[in-house]
C-alpha cells in the first residue's frame, strides 16, 4: 500500500498536484489525510480556487456509500473534478481520507470520501463514522451512492453506518432546531439501475430510512423531531456504466444539471441547505467541526459557526481597527495642544464609517448575533477613542469661544454711544452660536456624547465675565457722574460759602440736591442699558450719594481751610469795620467809635464761625441724610463712613482757635486804626 504515487508533503498531507490527466496539473487537496489530521491549506487552496471572496456564492457537497460503488467516478462526470479512480486491474483502495476539489465552471467545494463499509480501511470503523459525520455536518448535498441491488439490503447499503451517524449527529446538535441548522439534501443515487421502478426503490429507501430513524436513540427534548425536520430526500438512478454506456453518460450529464442550473426544477443547491459561512471561513470552520469529530466533542454547529465567527470578526475587527487607531491618532496632538480642529467631526466619521464598512464588508457573512455583538464591540471601542478627542476638542472649542466673546465685548464697549446690554446680548450670541455650531460639527452618531453641559459652563463663565465687566462698566460710569457732580457743585458752594449769610446751608443743600438729582437720573439712564439688577441699582445710587456728598465734603473742606476761612473772615469783618454801610472806605476821626464799630464787625463775624461749623440749614426740609457705613460698589473702600459727623466741619476746639487767630487779625485792624487816628491828628 506504500506505492502510492502521491508525495508526502513536511506536513504530512500529500501533494495537491494531480499528475495525470496529461498536460495540466489539477488543483486537488486532501483535506484530511491517513493520520486523520486536518489540512492546513485549505484556505490557500480557496484563494487559488479563486472562492476566497465568493462570500456565501458558493456550495459544498460530497458523498457517502461503499467503497468502489463508483463515488469518485460519478464525481468527476458531474462536476469536472480529478478525484482518483480505481484502476481496474489492481482493484484497489484508491481515495484515502477526504479529498477536496473545485468543480468545473462553479463555486462547487466537492469532497470524496474514503469508502464506507469498513474494507478499506480494514477494521478502522471509527474513521469511516467519523469522515461520514463531517461530511454530513459540513456539506449542503450528501450524495448517497447505492447500486440498485443493494437497496433493502440493511448491511450491504451501509445503513446500519447511516444510521450510527444520523444518532450521532442529531446528539450533537443539541437540541437546536432545525431551523438554526439548515436542513441537509440527502440525494440518493441508485447505480446500475436495470429494472425496478425509480418509485419502488424509492418507496423501499425512505421506508428503511424512516426505520432508521424511529429506532434512533433520540435526546429526550427531540424525541419528537421526524427526519423530515432535518432532511430532504430525493431520489435518481442511473443506468449501468459499462452495459448502458451511452445512456449512463447521457443521465450523468442531466444528473449534472440539476447541480449548476439555478432554473431547473430540480436544482440540487437550494438556499435552504447552504451552512452560511462566507466562503472565507469556510477552512476555519470545517476544521472546527473535524476537531469536535475527531475529540468526539459535542458537535454542535451553532457552536462551531458562532466560534468561528468570534474568531473572524475579532480578526476582521481588529484589522479595522488598527486602521481606525492610526487615523485617530493624527489627531490627538492638536487636540491636546488646545487647538480646535477644523472638521474634526467629519474626519471622526469618515473613519468610523470607515471601519464599519470594511468589518461590515467581511464580517456581516458571518453568524449574525456575533456579527452584530462585535459590531457593537467594535463601535464602542472606536468611540470610547473618539471620545477624548470630542471632549477635547468641546474644551478647547469653549476656551477660544469664551476669548472671542471678551474680545468682542471689550471691541463693543470702545466707542462712546453703545448700550451694554446690546453689546453682551450680541456677543454671547456670537459665542453661542460659534460654539453650538462647532460641537455640533464634533459630534458622531450613534455615539452617546452631549456638548450641551459644556455650553452650560459656557455661558456661565459668559455670564461672570459680562458681570464682571459691567460692574467696571458701572464703575466707570459712576466716576464719570462723580466727576460731573465736583464740577458742578464747586461753584455754588464757593459763592454760597463766600456770603456767609444765614441761609448759606440752605443754599448749599439746595444745589447739592438739585446736582445730586440730576446725578441719579444720569444714571438710571444709563443704567437700563446695562441691565442692572434692582439690588445693583441701589448699590449704585448708593455709591453716586455718598461720592457726591462726599465731594460736596472736599469742596467745603477746601473753602474752609484754615488760611480760607480766615480770609473769608476777615473780609467779612473788614467790610464792616473798614467800610461804612454805603461801602465806602471809613477814614477815622478821633470823634469816630471806633470802639463801637469795631465791636460790632468782630462780633458779627465771630457769629459766622459757629455757623461755618457745622452743615445745618435753617430750613429742615433741606437737611441730608445718608445712611452711615453705607455699602458701596467700591469694595476696595473698607473706610467707615460715619454720615452724622461729616456734618461737623469745625470741631470746639476748631472754633476757638479760629477764633482767636481772627481776633489777632480783628486787632491789628483796630490798632491800625487807631494808629490812624493819632497820625491824622499829628497831622
Ligand atoms: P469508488 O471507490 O466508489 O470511488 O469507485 P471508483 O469511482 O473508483 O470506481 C470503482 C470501479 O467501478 C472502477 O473500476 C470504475 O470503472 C467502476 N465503475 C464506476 N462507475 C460504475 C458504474 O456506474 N457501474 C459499474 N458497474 N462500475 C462502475
Ligand atoms: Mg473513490
Amino acid at each position: 500500500q506504500a506505492t502510492s504515487n502521491t508525495l508526502p508533503t513536511l506536513n504530512g498531507h500529500a501533494s495537491n498536484v494531480h499528475p495525470t490527466s496529461g498536460s495540466e496539473a489539477v488543483d486537488r487537496l486532501q483535506i484530511i489525510n491517513d493520520e486523520k489530521q486536518f489540512t492546513q491549506d485549505l484556505t490557500s487552496q480557496i484563494e487559488q480556487w479563486g472562492m476566497r471572496d465568493a462570500g456565501f456564492d458558493y456550495n459544498i457537497v460530497s458523498v457517502f456509500g461503499s467503497q468502489s460503488t463508483g463515488k469518485s467516478t460519478l464525481l468527476n462526470r458531474l462536476f469536472g473534478t480529478t478525484f482518483d479512480v480505481m484502476d481496474e486491474s489492481k482493484r484497489q483502495q484508491t481515495t484515502k481520507g477526504i479529498w477536496m476539489c473545485k468543480g468545473k465552471g462553479a463555486n462547487t467545494m466537492v469532497m470524496d470520501v474514503e469508502g464506507t463499509d469498513g474494507r478499506e480501511r480494514g477494521e478502522d470503523q471509527d474513521f469511516e463514522r467519523k469522515s461520514a459525520l463531517f461530511s454530513l455536518a459540513s456539506s449542503e448535498v450528501l450524495i448517497v451512492n447505492i447500486w440498485e441491488h443493494q437497496v433493502g439490503l440493511y448491511n450491504g447499503a451501509n445503513m446500519g453506518l447511516l444510521k450510527t451517524v444520523f444518532e450521532v449527529n442529531l446528539g450533537l446538535f443539541g437540541g437546536k432546531k432545525a431551523q438554526d441548522v439548515g436542513r441537509t439534501l440527502l440525494l440518493f443515487v441508485i447505480r446500475d439501475h436495470i429494472q425496478t421502478p425509480l418509485e419502488n426503490l424509492q418507496a423501499t429507501l425512505t421506508t428503511d430510512l424512516q426505520r432508521i430513524w424511529e429506532g434512533l436513540s433520540k435526546p429526550a427534548e427531540l424525541q419528537d423531531c421526524q427526519l423530515a425536520d432535518y432532511f430532504d430526500l430525493t431520489f435518481t438512478t442511473l443506468p449501468h456504466k459499462v452495459l448502458a454506456a451511452d445512456k449512463f453518460e447521457a443521465e450523468v450529464k442531466q444528473l449534472s444539471k440539476r447541480f449548476t442550473d439555478k432554473e431547473h426544477p430540480g436544482y440540487i443547491f437550494k438556499p435552504v441547505y447552504h451552512k452560511r459561512i462566507p466562503a472565507d471561513g469556510v477552512a476555519f470552520y470545517m476544521e472546527g467541526i473535524w476537531e469536535q469529530v475527531q475529540s468526539n466533542k459535542d458537535l454542535d454547529l451553532p457552536t462551531q459557526q458562532e466560534l468561528l465567527a468570534q474568531f473572524r470578526c475579532d480578526e476582521i475587527s481588529a484589522t479595522a481597527v488598527a486602521e481606525f487607531n492610526e487615523q485617530a491618532k493624527s489627531q490627538r496632538r492638536p487636540i491636546e495642544a488646545g487647538r480646535v480642529v477644523e472638521g474634526l467631526g467629519e474626519m471622526m466619521r469618515s473613519w468610523r464609517n470607515h471601519a464599519l464598512a470594511r468589518y461590515d464588508k467581511d464580517a456581516s457573512r458571518y453568524h449574525q448575533g456575533v456579527y452584530k455583538r462585535k459590531r457593537t464591540d467594535l463601535t464602542a471601542t472606536m468611540d470610547s477613542t473618539l471620545s477624548p478627542l470630542f471632549l477635547g476638542q468641546l474644551k478647547n472649542l469653549h476656551k477660544s469661544c469664551l476669548v472671542a466673546f471678551k474680545k468682542e465685548m471689550l471691541d463693543g464697549l470702545r466707542g462712546e454711544d453703545y448700550s451694554f446690554a446690546d453689546v453682551v446680548l450680541k456677543a454671547r450670541q456670537t459665542c453661542e452660536g460659534t460654539f453650538t455650531v462647532g460641537a455640533k460639527e464634533a459630534l458622531v452618531e450613534g455615539a452617546d456624547w452631549t456638548w450641551e453641559d459644556e455650553l452650560e459652563l459656557l455661558k456661565e463663565e459668559m455670564e461672570s465675565v459680562g458681570n464682571q465687566c459691567r460692574k467696571d462698566e458701572t464703575k466707570k460710569m459712576i466716576n464719570n457722574i462723580e466727576r460731573g457732580v465736583k464740577k458742578h457743585l464747586a461753584g455754588p458752594v464757593e459763592l454760597h460759602l463766600n456770603k456767609g449769610s444765614p441761609l448759606m446751608w440752605d443754599n448749599v443743600l439746595r444745589a447739592f440736591r438739585e446736582i445730586l438729582g440730576k446725578a441719579e437720573e444720569a444714571y438710571l439712564a444709563k443704567a437700563k442699558a446695562f441691565n442692572c439688577t434692582e439690588e445693583e441699582n441701589a448699590l449704585s445710587l448708593a455709591a453716586v450719594r455718598q461720592r457726591s456728598w462726599q465731594a460736596l465734603r472736599a469742596k467745603i473742606d477746601e473753602q474752609t481751610a484754615d488760611a480760607v476761612i480766615l480770609s473769608k473772615l476777615r473780609g467779612h469783618f473788614e467790610e464792616r469795620f473798614r467800610y461804612d454801610e454805603h461801602g465806602v472806605p471809613r477814614v477815622w476821626t478821633p470823634e469816630d467809635d471806633i470802639d463801637g464799630v469795631y465791636k460790632e464787625a468782630k462780633d458779627q463775624t465771630l457769629d459766622l464761625i459757629p455757623l461755618y461749623a457745622k452743615i445745618s440749614p435753617k430750613d429742615k426740609s433741606l437737611e441730608y441724610s445718608l445712611p452711615s457705613s453705607s455699602d458701596s460698589l467700591d469694595s476696595s473702600s473698607t473706610e467707615e463712613f460715619d454720615f452724622p459727623s461729616t456734618l461737623i466741619i469745625f470741631s470746639e476746639v476748631k472754633v476757638d482757635e479760629i477764633g482767636k487767630r481772627f481776633r489777632r487779625d480783628a486787632d491789628t485792624h483796630f490798632v491800625e486804626a487807631k494808629r490812624s487816628t493819632v497820625a491824622s491828628i499829628a497831622q
